[in-house]
Parts: structure tokens; C-alpha cells; sequence
């Protein structure tokens, strides 16, 4: 029976995922905050230590596949705090399952980024000066980085989080691909959950959330993202890495129809 592990377990897609996997006969080591088998706050290093240490004595040091699902929405109102659950949450677990990865059977990760990784470009993500050492910056340094968002902060985090973790997925695809490790991400439009529904419920993104149409006027439901994820995690995608699939409802085409 194939062993993987899955952060943000407890809710939406995570859980969706975790359920999808378990159904098709993998063991689930879910790490959330609750209700999951390691319980663990990815927004500190300790907890990030604490989940990967979680992890590794649960599956015997290999394991056949992860699934980085935790993450925070635009609406949190602190941008530290976006970005060190959303990047370097997300960038300490892989690297520190990577070894245990690399021991797994057909291995592979995915990583749930975002559609609006693609709202800002890398050469202008105002995180990746902070990020490029690997040390996480002071979380000054990162309100100082988007505050000229204004109120709108939380979003522009959140957008620069999701684009530098997709570049930091990316990046690895080299040394990921040679050791027979996988590594995709998928980047979700709107999806109904937890998450969503706070932020349909923000004085700021609300009303946008509400009023925007995509191609397939609804919003996605976090099964569809699940077996999508369920299916790049299958020895049937063993070509399938470094890629970066949107499931948006066809809105990334609406709105850019020249770019991908
Ligand atoms: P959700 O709120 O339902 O689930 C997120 C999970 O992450 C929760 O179980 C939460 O407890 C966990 N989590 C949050 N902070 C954590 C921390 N510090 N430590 C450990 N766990 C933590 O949200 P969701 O919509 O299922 O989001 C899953 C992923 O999908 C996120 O990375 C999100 O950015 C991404 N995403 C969601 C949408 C959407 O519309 N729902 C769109 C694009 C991307």
C-alpha cells in the first residue's frame, strides 16, 4: 500500500485529496493544525520540524508520495504570515521529505499552488528578493515588500506566495527528476471551500469573488482539484513533472489568452 503524506488534511481540497487516496488504496499521514495524524503549525520552523519528524516516523523514513495542500487565503490579514505558511511551510516539508521521497516506490509530490501564481511575474514578485537566501525573512520585511498594495496586501501576498512556491517547485524539477522523484503543480481558480467562502465573505474581495463569471460559470469543487492531484500522484502520469496545471473553470484563458 503506497504511504502519502498530506498537509492542510483537515479541510477542503486536502481533505478531498486524502479521501480520494484513501479510497484508492494509499495510507494517508494527514498534518494540519487539527484532526490529522500529525498535528502541526506550518507557519513556524518548529512546527515545520514537527511535521516533517511527524511524518518520517510514521512511514519508516520512505514514502511514496506528498501532497502539499496547506495553505492561508488572501484574506488574512498579515502577509508574514501568508507567506510563511504558503512558501516557506510548504518549501521546508518538501525539502525535508525529499530523502524520504526519494526511498518511496514510483514516487511523486504535488503541490497546490494557485491560479494567481501567474497574477505577478518572478522578475516582479516583490518576495523573491526575500526568498532567494532560503532563511525566512522578518516578517517587517515582508509587509515592507507589499505594502504598496495598501489594503489590498493580503492579495498581493497571497499572489506572490503561490508564484514563488511554483518557482521553487520549478526549480527542483532538475535534482527532483535525476532522483526519480516527480514533482507537479496544480494551480486551482475558485474552488468551494473553507477558504473561499472567507473570502467571499471579506468587506474587500468579496463582492469580486461573488460577481465574477468564469467560462464554466460555477465554481469548482474540491473532488475535481482532488482527482486531478490523484491523478499526477498515479504511476499513469510517470512523464508528467515540472508541469503546472490550471483548473480554473477556463478562467486563466478568459483573461489571457496569449499568455501560457
Ligand atoms: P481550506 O481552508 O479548506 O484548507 C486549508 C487547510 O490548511 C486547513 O485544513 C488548514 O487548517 C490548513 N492550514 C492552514 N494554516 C496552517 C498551518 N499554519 N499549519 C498547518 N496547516 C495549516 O482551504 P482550501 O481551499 O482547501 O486550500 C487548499 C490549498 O488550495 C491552499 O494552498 C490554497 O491556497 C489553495 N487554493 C485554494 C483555492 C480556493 O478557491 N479554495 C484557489 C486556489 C488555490
Amino acid at each position: 500500500m503506497p504511504t502519502i503524506a498530506i498537509t492542510g488534511s483537515a479541510s477542503g481540497i486536502g481533505a478531498a485529496t486524502a479521501e480520494e487516496l484513501r479510497r484508492s488504496g494509499s495510507g494517508i499521514i494527514g498534518v494540519d493544525l487539527r484532526d490529522a495524524e500529525v498535528i502541526a503549525d506550518l507557519s513556524t520552523p518548529q512546527g515545520r520540524e514537527q511535521a516533517v519528524e511527524g511524518v518520517l516516523s510514521r512511514c519508516d523514513g520512505a514514502l511514496d508520495g506528498f501532497v502539499a495542500c496547506a495553505g492561508l487565503g488572501p484574506q488574512v490579514d498579515d502577509p508574514g504570515l501568508i507567506a510563511g505558511v504558503n512558501y516557506f511551510g510548504t518549501v521546508a516539508l518538501l525539502d525535508g521529505l525529499f530523502p524520504a521521497l526519494r526511498k518511496g516506490k514510483d514516487p511523486a509530490a504535488v503541490v497546490v499552488s494557485s491560479v494567481a501564481s501567474t497574477h505577478v511575474t518572478w522578475d516582479e514578485n516583490p518576495l523573491a528578493p526575500l526568498v532567494q537566501s532560503g532563511d525566512e525573512p522578518e516578517v517587517d520585511a515582508v509587509d515592507a515588500a507589499v505594502a504598496a498594495a495598501g489594503e489590498y496586501r493580503g492579495q498581493y501576498a497571497y499572489a506572490a506566495s503561490k508564484n514563488a512556491l511554483t518557482v521553487a517547485v520549478r526549480r527542483r524539477v532538475p535534482e527532483w527528476g535525476a532522483a526519480g522523484v516527480r514533482v507537479n503543480t496544480v494551480a486551482p481558480g475558485s474552488v468551494e471551500t473553507p477558504l473561499l467562502r472567507a473570502g467571499e465573505a471579506d468587506p474587500r474581495y468579496g463582492q469580486a469573488i461573488r460577481e465574477f463569471v468564469a467560462p464554466i460559470p460555477r465554481h469548482g469543487r474540491p473532488e475535481e482539484v482532488a482527482s486531478l492531484i490523484a491523478y499526477l500522484m498515479s504511476p499513469r502520469a510517470g512523464f508528467v513533472h515540472g508541469a503546472q496545471f490550471v483548473i480554473d473553470g477556463g478562467v486563466d484563458a478568459l483573461l489571457r489568452p496569449g499568455r501560457f
